[in-house]
C-alpha cells in the first residue's frame, strides 16, 4: 500500500478552511463555561469519525484568590479525549487546547479574510487551526500501513491559556504511558519554525494587609498596604538586574476600595520565567531575601501557586528532533527549530519525561493580540508534515519505548 497523505490532505483543504471560520466565531475563553461547553460538542463531532471513543471528561474546581485576598473556587470547561487502538503496545499522546484568551466581552469575536490566504481572529492560529491541522494529520496517518502498530489519545484541554491548572492532572494520567508527545500548538514563526528548548516559569501571590481607616477622620491610623506592596514589587523589579537571561514581572496588582479608604489589602501577582530549574531556584531564593517584613503594622504573605519545568534539549528529546529533522528531509520537508522563554503543555510532558514535540500547528503571527492571524496554505502543509512524521515515527523502533526510557 502506498501512502500518499499530500493528497489525502489536500482534499480537506477547503473543508479544514470553512470549519475554521466556523469555530474561530465560537468565543472558547477559559471563563466563558458556556461557550466551553458548546464548541466541545463540535470537537466531540469533529473527532467522532476517526477515534474509536471520544469523552467530554470533566475538570476538578481549582482554588483562586477572590477580590478580597480569599480562596474561592472555580469551575473550568471540560476536556476532551478522544482515543484510538487503547490496547496496542505503543501509545502516543496527542494534545492541544480550545480556550483562547479573549473574553466574552471582547470586541475581538470574528474570523475575517485579510487577504487571499490570511485569516484573522481570536484563537485562528492559536490555536483552533492547529486542531484542524491535528485532525487532518491523524485522519491521513490512520491510511498509513503503519498506523496499526501505534494508538494515540488526543487530549484537548480548555485551560492551557491560564496554565492548564484544572488538567494538568489529566495531561499527566493520559501522557505517563506514551512513548511521545504531539502539541499542535502553532509554530513559532511563518517559517513554521518549531520549539527547542523551553524556559520554565513559576508564578507568585503577594499579599500585603495594612489598616484601614477613614482619610479624613484618621488617617494617621491607617495603614496603607498598596503603598507597602509598591515598596516591595519594586524591590522584586529590581532582581532583574542580577538575572539578566530570566524574566521576573510583576503583571497584575489589586488593591483598595474607595479613594477616601486608607487601603488595608494589597495583592500582586509575579510571573516568573527561567531557562533551568535551577535559575528558577535562585530566583524564589533571592525573593526571599527581599520580602522581608521588618515592620509590624503590616503583615506580608507569598506562596508560590503554579509552575512549569523548563523543557530541556537532552537525551531522547534532543534524538527525537534529531531524527525528525533528517526523515523530513527526506520527504523534502525542512524543518527546524529555536529556543524559547514561552511555555505550554509540551512543558508538562517534559516534566513527565515524555520527548515531545509542541509547535506542530499553523504558522502565522501575533497570538494573543487582536492582530493575530494564519496563513491559511500552512494548515496543509503542516497536516502533511505531521502526517508524514507519524509515518516515519510508527516504524523507528528507538521511539518505541514508554517514557521511562528518556
Ligand atoms: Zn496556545
Amino acid at each position: 500500500m502506498t501512502y500518499k497523505p499530500a493528497l489525502l490532505i489536500q482534499k480537506q483543504a477547503k473543508t479544514m478552511q470553512e470549519t475554521l471560520l466556523d469555530w474561530v466565531n465560537h468565543n472558547t475563553h477559559h471563563a466563558n463555561l458556556h461557550g466551553l461547553h458548546r464548541f466541545a460538542k463540535l470537537l466531540c463531532s469533529a473527532f467522532e469519525g476517526i477515534a474509536d471513543t471520544v469523552d467530554i471528561v470533566d475538570l476538578p474546581l481549582i482554588t483562586t484568590l477572590n477580590a478580597k485576598a480569599y480562596p474561592q473556587t472555580q469551575t473550568l470547561g471540560p476536556a476532551i479525549v478522544a482515543s484510538k487502538r487503547p490496547e496496542a503496545p505503543v501509545q502516543w499522546y496527542i494534545g492541544g487546547h480550545y480556550d483562547t484568551v479573549f473574553p466574552g466581552d471582547s470586541a475581538f469575536q470574528q474570523a475575517n479574510w485579510l487577504a487571499s490566504d490570511v485569516i484573522g481572529g481570536p484563537g485562528v492560529l492559536d490555536m483552533k487551526a492547529g486542531i484542524l491541522v491535528m485532525l487532518a494529520a491523524l485522519k491521513a496517518f490512520e491510511s498509513s500501513p503503519h498506523a496499526s502498530q501505534i494508538g494515540w489519545r488526543v487530549v484537548l484541554n480548555p485551560d492551557e491559556e491560564i496554565g492548564s491548572p484544572a488538567s494538568s492532572g489529566l495531561i499527566e494520567a493520559q501522557a505517563k504511558a506514551c512513548a511521545l508527545g504531539f502539541i499542535f500548538e502553532p509554530a513559532l514563526d511563518s517559517e513554521g519554525t518549531w520549539a527547542g528548548a523551553r524556559g520554565g516559569s513559576a508564578r507568585y501571590t503577594l499579599m500585603v494587609r495594612g489598616q484601614a481607616a477613614h482619610v479624613g477622620r484618621n488617617f494617621h491610623e491607617g495603614r496603607n498596604a498598596i503603598v507597602q506592596c509598591a515598596l516591595w514589587i519594586q524591590k522584586l523589579a529590581a532582581l532583574n538586574h542580577d538575572f539578566p537571561q530570566c524574566a521576573i514581572n510583576v503583571g497584575v496588582i489589586r488593591g483598595g476600595e474607595a479613594v477616601n479608604q486608607v487601603p488595608d489589602l494589597a495583592v500582586a501577582y509575579v510571573d516568573v520565567r527561567a531557562p533551568t530549574p535551577r535559575d528558577l531556584a535562585a530566583i524564589e531564593a533571592a525573593m526571599a531575601s527581599v520580602l522581608v517584613n521588618q515592620d509590624s503594622d503590616y503583615a506580608l504573605t507569598w506562596q508560590r501557586t503554579q509552575g512549569r519545568t523548563p523543557k530541556l534539549l537532552a537525551g531522547t528529546q534532543q534524538q527525537l528532533l534529531d531524527w525528525s529533522q533528517m526523515y523530513l528531509a527526506s520527504h523534502h520537508i525542512k524543518v527546524s527549530w529555536r529556543d524559547t522563554g514561552g511555555c505550554c503543555d509540551g512543558n508538562n510532558l517534559s516534566a513527565l519525561g515524555v520527548p515531545n514535540i509542541d509547535t506542530l500547528g499553523a504558522c502565522g503571527g501575533l497570538i494573543h493580540t487582536t492582530q493575530e492571524w494564519l496563513a491559511v496554505p500552512s494548515m496543509v502543509d503542516k497536516a502533511i508534515e505531521a502526517a508524514w512524521l507519524w509515518h516515519g515515527l510508527a516504524a523507528h523502533d528507538s521511539f518505541r519505548l514508554p517514557s521511562c526510557s528518556a
